[in-house]
């Protein structure tokens, strides 16, 4: 298998992404200014990866949410990213009020909202269809969606560590159905537990396929697994800081060049890691976590965090240009 000697020689796997990282999108470093809202973590499911549901068991209330998206206008964000949780019985109505309540804001933010999984959620609890689910939804004012929830497309695999979730099979259809309809997607792959370097290239392929039909995924996003707080964690201690950036490389290879964006999160990979993925194929940063600068705004000294600023200087002290983007990747 071709894709399999690329781990032979990891040098030389890097050299080739970094250098058709080069010929699809040059030098520059594209990061977005935005704020994630997750709106609940109270979920039904129990996914073993997770570290985030059931934990505060919280609810924002709509007013709550309007509150976040008017610092988020003030603050000069382009994009909100909404997810939460799967509440119990959320119907498509529940989502689209947290839809029209952003819309009453702002005519212009960018809505980045609900996983394929949240709108299968949607959709069953409404005894609808996913596809007019998605209809209402776009009507509402939804612009994008983050392809979370793909994990590893592998139904196997996502027995054993999201059993509840949908099938690798739901998570595809959801997806073209969104890019048939106008609804852009990123895509993702988490990655660093029981699956195995077969299982994560077949996963890339399967992005690769879905791109050529559609055309519908703005970028890749590969997240290492996270073990601290979940019962996964227990047996598969994540990847090595190695095998991150070769995934990244063999990313950038395989969807060379259906694929332009590969983007390096530095919230998971850390800064000086990330730093490293610009090297070795990847040429985005993710956002600002605008959230935590807010909430640091407001007083709290805990969180993760990067302004504007520090993001800039960060991506051009790894000798790229930083460049900021809309959701859509245009460049701002
Ligand atoms: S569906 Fe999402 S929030 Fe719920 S347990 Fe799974 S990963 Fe966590």
């Amino acid at each position: 298998m071709q894709e399999l000697n690329l781990l032979d020689d990891p040098f030389e796997t890097f050299k080739i992404a970094d250098e058709l990282r080069r010929k699809a999108v040059g030098d520059e470093v594209t990061y977005v200014v935005n704020r994630n809202i997750n709106f609940t973590d109270i979920c039904v499911n129990r996914c073993k990866f997770c570290s985030f549901s059931n934990r505060k068991r919280y609810l924002l209330s709509i007013e709550e949410i309007k509150k976040k998206v008017e610092e988020a206008v003030d603050y000069g964000c382009t994009e909100v990213c909404i997810q939460g949780g799967l509440y119990p019985n959320a119907d498509i109505e529940f989502y689209l009020n947290i839809l029209d309540a952003v819309r009453e804001i702002s005519k212009n933010i960018h809505i980045h909202a609900f996983s394929p999984m949240e709108v299968l959620h949607a959709a069953r609890n409404s005894e609808m269809h996913v596809e007019d689910a998605l209809k209402e939804m776009k009507a509402a004012g939804l612009d994008s969606m983050p392809g979370t929830a793909a994990e590893i497309l592998d139904d196997g695999i996502r027995a054993k560590i999201c059993p509840e979730k949908l099938s690798s099979s739901q998570w595809i259809e959801i997806v073209k159905t969104a890019h048939n309809l106008g609804i852009p997607t990123t895509a993702t792959m988490m990655y660093g537990h029981i699956e195995t370097w077969e299982h994560r290239i077949r996963h890339i392929k399967i992005i690769r396929q879905i791109q050529e039909e559609t055309g519908g995924f703005t970028e890749f996003i590969p997240l290492p697994f996270m073990w601290r707080n979940n019962s996964l964690g227990k047996i598969a201690k994540g990847s090595s800081g190695f095998e991150d950036l070769l995934v990244i490389a063999i990313s950038r290879i395989i969807l060379h060049p259906v694929i332009k964006n590969i983007q390096a999160s530095w919230v998971k990979l850390g800064v000086k890691l990330a730093q490293a993925a610009l090297h070795v194929g990847a040429n985005d940063f993710g956002g600002t976590l605008i959230e935590e600068n807010i909430s640091k705004a407001a007083g709290s000294t805990s969180g993760e965090f990067l302004s504007v600023e520090e993001l800039r200087e960060i991506i051009k002290r790894a000798g790229r240009i930083p460049r900021q983007r809309d959701t859509l990747y245009r460049k701002l």
